[in-house]
């Protein structure tokens, strides 16, 4: 295994992530100041970072050691062999290949907007669901969830990652098109990005009942303004945005 060391600031190094999973990355670690992202062997790289061998054994121990959970109030997000310390709603996912272990802003900020915004009992629709970590947290909110991932290869981690949290959403291969049999919904939650969000704008109307709530995320600042505009243009109204580091979450009502 093999490791890409990747220094600079979060706005420096965020817009990077999506690239390095693109050219293969495993898995990243963002600490103070740097990234480290493991790739099974070295490949040439624009971004300017250093590479270093590492041995299997030692990747895996390190990894291990260093994860630590993720505080999303009400939620805490842990690997399956962290011992639960935290206060609040514990979210056990395994640190795969599929994105959404919490250690990402976009998850957090729809973690906790969530929360805010899922009332018991109501469909929640999660799209692009990658590990479950969405669908999986507004089942434990008490929603009922259906999770779609164009990308079949995350839905047997999800399925795992909520057998490990005694919950049963509805995992589909798809987009908003596999869920519609399951829909209308009370609220629908993505995690994806800001253009593909302006193109969906009147699909999300389409797939919400009226006065349904509509979390969107893995939005850059820079790039709210025109999701805000074809939210609006696609008759939603503004409910709230928060904001983490470089990335925004917007809260729109149907
Ligand atoms: N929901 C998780 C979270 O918030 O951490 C994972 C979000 S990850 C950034 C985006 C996921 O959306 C990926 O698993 C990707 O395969 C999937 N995806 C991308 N475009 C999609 C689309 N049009 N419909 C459904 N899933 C999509």
């Amino acid at each position: 295994m093999w490791v890409y060391r990747l220094k600079g600031t979060p706005s420096e190094l965020d817009p990077i992530l999506p690239e390095l999973f693109d050219h293969g990355a495993r898995g990243l670690w963002e600490r103070e100041g740097e990234v480290l992202a493991y790739f099974p062997a070295p490949l040439p790289l624009p971004f300017g970072g250093v590479w270093e061998e590492l041995a299997d054994e030692d990747w895996m121990k390190a990894w291990r050691r260093d994860l630590r959970p993720v505080l999303a109030p009400p939620f805490v997000v842990l690997a399956p062999w962290h011992a639960f310390a935290e206060e609040g709603i514990p979210l056990r996912i395994e640190p795969g290949m599929a994105f959404g272990t919490g250690h990402h802003e976009t998850t957090r900020l729809a973690l906790t907007a969530l929360a805010r915004h899922l009332r018991p009992g109501e469909r929640v629709l999660d799209l692009g669901t990658g590990s479950g970590i969405l669908a999986i947290a507004a089942e434990k909110l008490g929603g009922r969830a259906v999770g779609v991932d164009l990308d079949p290869s995350v839905l047997p981690q999800a399925e795992a990652n909520a057998l490990r949290n005694g919950v049963r959403p509805l995992f589909l291969e798809g987009s908003l098109e596999a869920a519609r049999p399951f829909g209308p919904f009370h609220l629908l939650v993505a995690n994806l990005f800001a253009e593909l969000h302006v193109r969906l704008a009147p699909a999300y109307r389409e797939a919400l009942l009226p006065g349904g709530r509509l979390l969107l995320t893995g939005i850059l600042q820079e790039k709210a303004p025109g999701v805000r505009e074809a939210l609006e243009g696609a008759g939603f109204s503004p409910l709230e945005e928060r904001a983490e580091g470089e990335w925004v979450l917007l809260a729109y009502r149907r």
